[in-house]
């Protein structure tokens, strides 16, 4: 192919707002242009690194027994009503009307449509376990797009869902989803770790998420040299809290005045409603029972709110918060799911935390009525809160190795989810014995645009991007060093027929411009193998370089094909 002829915009400069070095490069190399904050459209060279990912994708999802299907981006707000997810997305949720008046979404997630659909179409037992996927665009108002095409508001998501009848059946369709995540990352060439997510509240396997280190990634992952990986909060394990420093009697107990919403505590403590739900899990699960997730929202030193959370996140449940309830929450909110990141952003989320934890220490004691006026500092000690990270580098993880730490760029979550979806929708088929039983569900996901992005963060180098092999937008470039003479133009098409004779995609540099400036773009993009068609072109002979090492070869013209293979 014609480098002239293609679309690929490069630049010596990265904007002034990119901190992440995938982010940098891909806009540098030409392959992405932002369109408005975390909305991209993906230019040539990155839209054939997408096709190729999904093009292993669909191999490894067929494998699986996992077939494809499309459904819409624009839902009806009524659906997502039904299962409480309309109101737990809150702001990340993407709202609409139509000239009717009817309310839609773009969806962030599928597990409502496919769960109506499959309620619809399946009746039997028989005809599970079933797994069915889609690749197609999600929309997620992100408190904070970033990174380029890592956090984006519209991402491209290969999104699965299984249903069985029984516990096997859902076990066989995780198992295998398991099983066709690790073969897409391992062929995409990707450095990942599979680790134990977030079961401060759901135990062992029911969930896991894939995770590449990267220093942008904005999980911190726990890890050893051993077989034991698990996000930050899974490790964190217990912690002792909140400690209460004034006596009661200074801290007037009131009953809770009005309900309101997670969504108003969400806005008024300027953090994500998920954020809080998670907290009130994770203290629920911690304190055992003994708290009750009541919310006072404290602003600054003084102020006091209280707040009964009620909406949509089930209360009741999580007011019990036993290890059952929370899964069963858990199960119908997904989206609620995720580690804490780290950084700046961590010490923010971490301060809310010790917010929403206090709060529900104080509001504990005695049925409906709680302190107004508590402080935290002044009336209750933070005794791990100040150090968030309870498990410490070098300490001795369950396998009996040494814990060390990374971050983690989420780049796949596969989650064993239960009936929650299947009992709010009614989705049930006849079992053996020809009784009614919910569906059992397992959703599965993988961040397709930001597989570009961990790709690139753990190959990119100072002179622009590396691809691997098997999703690199073409196999070989080659570099006629100056195009305008005809016998340096003549050899490099040669080159590339032979080479595309031999079944590999070849890009051409065909432009009329300088060498330094070819070499330049040629090390941007980042194409695995360059073939250079320069001086000894007239002996016959060109070199061959490998992007990734910088290691080259001369070959004469006629071996260049058998070389690179
Ligand atoms: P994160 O913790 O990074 O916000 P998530 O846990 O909210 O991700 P899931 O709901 O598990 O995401 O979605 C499945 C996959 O979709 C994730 O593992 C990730 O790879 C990808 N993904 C999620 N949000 C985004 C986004 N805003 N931009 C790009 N990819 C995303
Ligand atoms: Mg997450
Ligand atoms: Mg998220
Ligand atoms: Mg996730």
């Amino acid at each position: 192919m014609k480098q002239s002829k293609i679309l690929i915009p490069t630049k010596k400069e990265a904007p002034s707002d990119a901190e992440a070095l995938s982010h940098k490069m891909m806009i540098r190399a030409g392959y992405i242009y932002q369109v408005s904050s975390g909305v991209w459209s993906y230019l040539p060279l990155a839209y054939r690194v997408i096709r190729k990912v999904k093009a292993i994708i669909r191999e490894e999802m067929e494998k699986a027994d996992a077939f494809e299907m499309e459904t819409p981006s624009m839902l009806p707000a009524d659906l997502w009503q039904q299962t409480g997810r309309y109101e737990a997305y809150g702001d990340t949720l993407f709202k609409f009307k139509d000239r009717n008046d009817r309310e839609h979404i773009l969806g962030p997630t599928d597990e409502e449509v496919m769960t109506e659909i499959l309620r619809d179409s399946i009746k039997s037992y028989k005809k599970l376990p079933l797994t069915v996927y889609q690749i197609t665009d999600k929309f997620r108002d992100e408190p904070r797009p970033r990174f380029g095409v890592l956090r984006g508001k519209e991402f491209s998501m290969l999104d699965g869902y299984s249903f069985a009848a029984d516990q096997a059946g859902l076990d066989e369709a995780y198992n295998q989803q398991a099983q066709a995540y690790r073969n897409i990352f391992d062929r995409i060439g990707l450095d990942y770790k599979i680790i134990l997510a977030d079961s401060g509240t759901i135990g062992g396997d029911n969930s896991q998420e894939f995770s590449a280190p990267a220093k942008v990634g904005e999980d911190t992952i726990v890890y050893t040299d051993g077989d034991y990986a698990a996000n930050l909060e899974k490790a964190t394990g217990k912690f002792t809290g909140v400690q209460q420093t004034a006596e009661p009697a200074k801290l007037a107990k009131k009953p809770t005045p009005g309900a309101h919403s997670v969504d108003e505590a969400a806005t008024a403590l300027e953090i994500d409603a998920t954020q809080i739900i998670k907290s009130m899990l994770y203290m629920a699960k911690m304190g055992e029972d003994k708290y009750q997730p009541v919310l006072v929202l404290m602003r600054g030193n003084d102020e006091v709110n209280e707040t009964k959370v009620t909406n949509a996140v089930d209360c009741e449940e999580l007011t019990l918060a036993t290890e059952q309830q929370a899964q069963k929450y858990l199960g119908a909110h997904p989206g609620s799911l995720g580690p804490v990141g780290v950084g700046e952003e961590v010490k923010i989320l971490a301060d809310n935390y010790v917010k929403v934890l206090v709060n529900m220490a104080c509001g504990a004691n005695d049925d409906g009525y709680h302190y107004v006026n508590a402080n935290i500092g002044r009336d209750f000690r933070v005794d791990q809160f100040g150090d968030f990270r309870t498990v410490q580098e070098g300490e001795i993880a369950p396998d009996g190795n040494p814990i060390k730490f990374t971050n983690g760029i989420e780049i796949g979550h596969i989650f064993k989810l239960g009936t929650g979806y299947s009992e709010k929708l009614g989705a049930q088929v006849l079992d053996q014995n020809g009784r009614l039983v919910d569906m059992i569900m397992g959703c599965y996901g993988i961040g397709v645009t930001r597989l570009l992005s961990a790709v690139a963060e753990q190959n990119a180098d100072e002179y622009g991007l590396v691809w691997p092999d098997s999703i690199a937008p073409f196999d070989v470039h080659v570099i006629p060093v100056n195009a305008k003479k005809a016998d340096q133009m003549k050899m490099a098409n040669e080159i590339s027929e032979q080479l595309e004779k031999a079944g590999l995609e070849v890009l051409v540099d065909d432009r009329k411009e300088r060498a330094g400036v070819k070499f330049a773009d040629s090390d941007l993009i980042g194409i695995p193998l360059r073939v250079t068609v320069g001086k000894k072109a007239s002996e016959g002979i060109v070199e061959i370089k490998i992007r990734k090492t910088g290691e080259t070869v001369e070959v004469k013209t006629e071996e260049v094909a058998n070389t690179v293979q």
